[in-house]
């Protein structure tokens, strides 16, 4: 992904894609003091943007280190690149990591670096599968406890156990991998949210060791007002036997139906799919905020 056309904003500065590179001492790599944002721009407009700036602010805030930009100069910078890469219809990823100036667990005087990249990158699934809904496994990995690693963060170490779940569930022919946390409960896919549905009720995992995604929060704000009752609390797995519809959402995800989850099978119907279609005019400003 690194050999092509194209600028990517990097610590104030657009540098010709290709030459976009880091040392390979680099804080970030070796000790995961990494965080980052994944955002979507439809028709020109980053759909949340300061809501993702200021989740970057606080991951690095989490992380022990602090962004040498304001929230405001982080905004423009990524409307900036993807203006200057010409496009108005692409995901935004911003990153901020440790360098190279220091090497060990201890790196207090190292530079904080910050890139911007864009490309474009259509929904992850074509409508019809969409519609038809993706079939998730169980993930190798639990979501692990907010006392063992700062779970509220979008950090690189984070992605780890993610990687390895997705990468195995693909082996075996499925689309994602589905993590309980560290107590049993149902918790999110590997870069999304997830929400089930029971006579026309929305149940959907307490972000209270996973991530709190503003699709997730935008998609209660949608149901809430819609007349949607949506209850946020603990899942058990065997509870899955009892819903009727699944999806997943997230920036990159959006709103995707889910037809399996192992042993589980979901009918994606009128609820997943409403909201699916709510949230596709939502973030092109075709219906009014929710
Ligand atoms: N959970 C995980 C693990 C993720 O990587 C993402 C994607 N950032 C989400 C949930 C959804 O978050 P958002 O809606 O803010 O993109």
């Amino acid at each position: 992904f690194d050999d092509r056309d194209g600028w990517i904003w990097l610590d104030g500065q657009f540098v010709a894609w290709r030459d976009a590179k880091v040392h390979v001492l680099t804080h970030g790599l070796h000790y995961a003091s990494s965080v980052f944002e994944g955002e979507r721009m439809y028709g020109g407009e980053i759909f949340k943007l300061t809501e993702h700036t200021e989740r970057l602010f606080k991951s690095a805030e989490i992380l022990d280190f602090k962004i040498p930009y304001t929230v405001e100069q982080i905004d423009e910078a990524c409307k900036a690149t993807a203006a200057k890469n010409g496009l108005t219809d692409c995901y935004v990823r911003p990153i901020a990591w440790r360098g190279s100036e220091m090497i060990g667990v201890s790196a207090q005087q190292t530079k904080i670096h910050v890139a911007i990249a864009v490309w474009e990158w259509p929904s992850y699934f074509d409508p019809a599968t969409k519609a038809k809904g993706i079939r998730l496994t169980w993930a190798k990995y639990d979501r692990p406890a907010p006392n063992t690693i700062p779970t509220a963060a979008k950090a690189a170490g984070l992605y780890m156990i993610c990687t390895i779940s997705k990468h195995a569930a693909e082996k075996d022919g499925y689309a994602d991998a589905m993590m309980v946390d560290y107590r049993g409960y149902i918790a999110e896919a590997t870069g999304a949210n997830v929400f089930f549905v029971k006579d026309g009720v929305l149940h959907t995992p307490v972000p209270d060791c996973i991530l709190n995604g503003i699709t997730r929060q935008t998609v209660i704000q949608i149901a809430k007002a819609r007349g949607i009752q949506v209850v946020e609390r603990h899942i058990e797995k065997r509870e899955l036997a009892d819903f009727t519809e699944c999806f997943i959402v997230g920036t990159a995800a959006e709103v995707t139906p889910v037809s399996e989850i192992g042993e589980f099978k979901f009918t994606p119907a009128a609820l997943s799919l409403s909201l699916m279609d709510e949230y596709a005019r939502l973030v092109r400003r075709e219906l009014v905020a929710a």
